[in-house]
């Protein structure tokens, strides 16, 4: 190697160092190389929201898609849509969300959209991404998963803002970006893969009105209808989901579920196939902090007061920081485990130990440009 190329590699290693830390210069904060930057703001505004967003520094291009939760019917603890409108005038972005496993209006997209209107989710426009059905992504070095499914139009977007509501989670402890991220792409036979075993189970098979949709849309010919209702062949079902997300009476529900160290590790495999297949950012909001999650019609009130938002674009760190300060301001180990009696840290633990991310942060006010603890953030 001559002395030219050695002073080029110089050059490149200098600019290179100069770039990834330029946030933190600016800030005059120091981060070592196994912490990350999380943006933190104490009043949750519109205003506030773009802030953390425009903090990040990064240059998102192209068709933006913001993942947000619109909220089940009767659910009062959901964000209020309007936190966002500068944030999607900013980034001209569409509100996307899939839809869920079980019977409600969330199942089906067109009622879908409505309730998202109702819920005042009206000034972009909405996406629901496995519309028009699901695709599968490859996947390697996973325990539990060596492919995955989401809505198709998942392949559509150039990157994602991952807006997600932290709050708890009767299964995984606590709902933040990971869970948003991997239930929240996920195609109903992806949700089914993480929550359950593949091959849905019948209940109520007396009450099917013999409408035959099931069987007609069962890509694998695995439903034959009998005058108790329908039976899965389970030896052709492929696990798609379909036939729960398509009998408008509830018939089909996952066959048994999933829980504990198991879920978690579900939950966090799909999320990193996700987050190694568009460049994503993520804000977390610590409000109306209930210990169950949106997906809840009736959601019991929340246990404890708001804390304010953060962001990151570290998907790990952005999780933690919000477990952190929720214990801290409950003055316990672990907030979400009290209530649950899980313990969602497991999530970020996990998601660390695959790489997507870091347990180490460094806290900064959003306004200030500060380094501040968690002691400060709830102060
Ligand atoms: S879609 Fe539901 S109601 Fe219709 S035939 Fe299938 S199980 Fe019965
Ligand atoms: S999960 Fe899919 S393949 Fe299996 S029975 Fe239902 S529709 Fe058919």
């Amino acid at each position: 190697m001559n002395k030219i190329t050695l002073l080029l590699i110089a050059l490149v290693a200098i600019v290179l160092t100069a770039c990834g830390s330029s946030k933190a210069k600016e800030n005059d904060i120091k981060v070592a190389d196994d912490e990350v930057i999380v943006y933190f703001c104490k009043d949750i505004t519109p205003e506030n929201i773009l802030k953390l967003y425009e903090a990040l520094g990064v240059k998102q291009e192209g068709k933006i898609g913001l993942k947000v939760h619109f909220g089940e019917e009767g659910n009062q603890n959901f964000l209020n849509p309007e936190l966002l409108r500068p944030l999607v005038k900013k980034t001209n972005a569409t509100f996307v969300e899939t839809n869920v496993l079980y019977v409600s209006k969330r199942r089906f997209t067109d009622q879908h959209i409505a309730l998202a209107k109702e819920h005042g989710f009206t000034f972009a426009p909405i996406d629901i991404l496995d519309d028009e059905g699901e695709i599968e992504y490859a996947a390697t070095g996973l325990k539990h998963f060596d492919k995955i499914k989401t809505g198709s139009h998942f392949a559509n977007y150039d990157a994602y803002i991952i807006y997600s509501h932290f709050k708890g989670h009767g299964s995984a402890g606590f709902g933040g970006a990971i869970k948003n991220v991997s239930m929240g792409f996920a195609s109903p036979g992806g949700k089914m893969a993480m929550h359950a075993s593949n091959v849905p189970a019948v209940k109520h098979g007396d009450q099917c009105v013999h409408c035959n949709r099931c069987v007609q849309q069962c890509p694998a010919n695995a439903i034959v209808l009998t005058e108790g209702g329908p039976v899965i062949d389970s030896s052709k079902c492929l696990g798609c989901a379909k036939c729960i997300a398509e009998c408008g009476f509830g018939i089909f529900s996952p066959g048994g579920f999933t829980s504990g160290e198991e879920f978690l590790e579900k939950l966090v495999e799909y999320a990193k196939v996700f987050v190694e297949k568009k460049p994503m950012v993520f804000i977390n909001v610590m409000d109306n902090i209930s210990k169950t999650c949106d997906c809840s019609a009736k959601a019991p009130k929340p246990f404890m007061d708001k804390i304010g938002a953060v962001a990151s674009t570290d998907i790990v760190a952005v999780d933690l920081v919000c477990h952190d300060l929720c214990a801290k301001k409950q003055n316990t180990e672990d907030a979400f485990k009290d209530v649950n009696d899980v313990s969602g840290r497991g999530q970020c633990e996990y998601a660390a130990k695959l790489g997507m991310g870091k347990m180490k942060y460094v806290l900064v006010d959003v306004t200030t440009g500060k380094r501040i603890t968690l002691e400060d953030a709830l102060k």
